[in-house]
């Protein structure tokens, strides 16, 4: 029997078994395919990672750890993993992307963010045409992680677990004893058990009902163009919310190219079984008049696009919890498009529910209850 076994070997479950590995445990790991792959939300060349968020947010304390986490893991696997751009938040005061103010989040977490104005971006980042009245927050520290290389280190890591690849956990059950863990190959046992399936989560624990909407969402990457191009790869890369448009996003450029997309978009809740893969020319073309308006000239040819899921919740808060009627089992869900900048410290909290050490934050915020209002959760039925 292995102390551990973990369903999902993606951000999030690489990170819980690298972690209890490192605290001694044996453990047990399955991925439905072989990460890094694209099929879930861990794709795709970059990753954001910054420490403003609004005042009293449970992110502040996070990200400060996630940062020395990722550090740690750049000196032990040899790899560069994160580089230090910048990012800008930008839009309306009271609009999505800027509620609470991160600048707020400065006093409290010593984070070093300054309030930009129209003009001031213009002329730091000459590339970017910021409506009049757009609100816009510099983090000069905040960084990029290179995504694939993040996942294969945290895997390396991980790499003397058990872990079995192309292996779907397709059932699992807990008694008193332990956890029997059944896959599409075989039997395991182990005493205890976390599950981190991204946006297959609710397939592994449907007793919960768990309002989880899995949204397609596609990331493209263009030619950087125009007289600046050399200087965007300087960054920053931004989060930017628009009146009518919407929220997207751009990155620095890496070898791939620029990468932008569109950030949380309505109406986009699909079957994780049934994502339509393709992206269509009309697609592109509403990212290329972004770019028209806000960043003219920034984006040359297209490279590449690719569909990724987010999982969202409710309150776009994540899900770390134990299993209400199962406390050998632990899940994390929703990371509702912003969980990879915390895989590490995710995972060590993980680590913390499964080994019973007191966590080092305060998870309630990421408590399931919190839903149970919301949708009352069915009975656990034959488990
Ligand atoms: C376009 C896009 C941009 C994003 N940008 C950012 C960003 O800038 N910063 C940031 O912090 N976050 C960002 N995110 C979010 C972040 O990538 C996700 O929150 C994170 O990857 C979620 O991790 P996870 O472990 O829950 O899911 P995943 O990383 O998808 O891992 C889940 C794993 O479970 C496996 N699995 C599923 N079912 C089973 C099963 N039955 N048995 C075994 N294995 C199974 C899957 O194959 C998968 O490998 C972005 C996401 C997207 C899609």
């Amino acid at each position: 029997m292995y102390d551990f076994a973990v369903a999902g070997l993606g951000a999030i479950g690489s990170a819980t078994a690298a972690e209890l590995l490192r605290r001694g445990h044996s453990v047990v790991g399955f991925d439905r395919y072989h990460p890094p792959h694209t099929m879930g939300s861990a794709h795709s060349d970059t990753r954001m990672i910054r420490e403003a968020w609004y005042h009293g947010s449970p992110y502040v304390p996070l990200g400060r750890d996630a940062y020395a986490r990722w550090r740690r893991l750049e000196r032990t696997s040899g790899r560069t993993l994160l580089r230090t751009a910048g990012a800008l938040m930008m839009g309306p005061e009271d609009g999505r992307v800027l509620a609470g103010h991160p600048l707020a989040s400065v006093t409290r977490g010593g984070t070093d963010c300054i309030s930009l104005s129209v003009q001031e971006v213009a002329e730091r980042f000459p590339w970017l045409r910021p409506d009049p009245g757009t609100i816009s927050i510099y983090e000069p520290g905040a960084a990029v992680l290179s995504l694939e290389a993040c996942l294969e280190a945290t895997l390396e890591a991980a790499s003397a677990a058990d872990l079995r690849f192309d292996e779907p956990v397709v059932e699992w059950s807990a008694s008193a004893s332990g956890v029997r863990i059944g896959t599409e190959r075989a039997e395991y046992r182990a005493r205890r058990l976390a599950i981190a399936a991204g946006a297959w989560t609710s397939r592994l624990v449907p007793e919960l009902g768990l309002p989880l909407e899995v949204e397609r969402t596609v990331q493209y990457w263009f030619e950087p163009a125009g007289a600046h191009a050399p200087a965007l790869a300087d960054g920053p890369a931004w989060v930017w919310e628009l009146d009518r448009e919407g929220t997207w996003y751009g990155f620095p450029p890496t070898a791939r190219g620029l990468k932008a997309g569109m950030h949380f978009q309505a109406g986009r809740g699909t079957e994780v079984d049934r994502v339509d893969r393709e992206v269509g020319d009309s697609e592109t073309e509403a990212l290329r008049r972004l770019f028209a308006r806000y960043a003219p000239g920034a984006a040359g040819p297209l490279v590449h696009a690719s569909v990724c899921l987010y999982t969202n919740t409710p309150d776009e808060n994540f899900i770390l919890d134990r299993h209400p009627y199962h406390p050998r089992v632990v899940v994390f869900a929703g990371g509702s498009g912003h969980a990879f900048k915390f895989a590490p410290i995710l995972g060590a909290f993980m680590a913390d529910l499964l080994t019973d050490v007191p966590p080092r934050h305060e998870l309630s915020p990421f408590s399931a209850a919190r839903f149970r209002s919301a949708r009352p959760w069915t009975p656990p039925g034959r488990r």
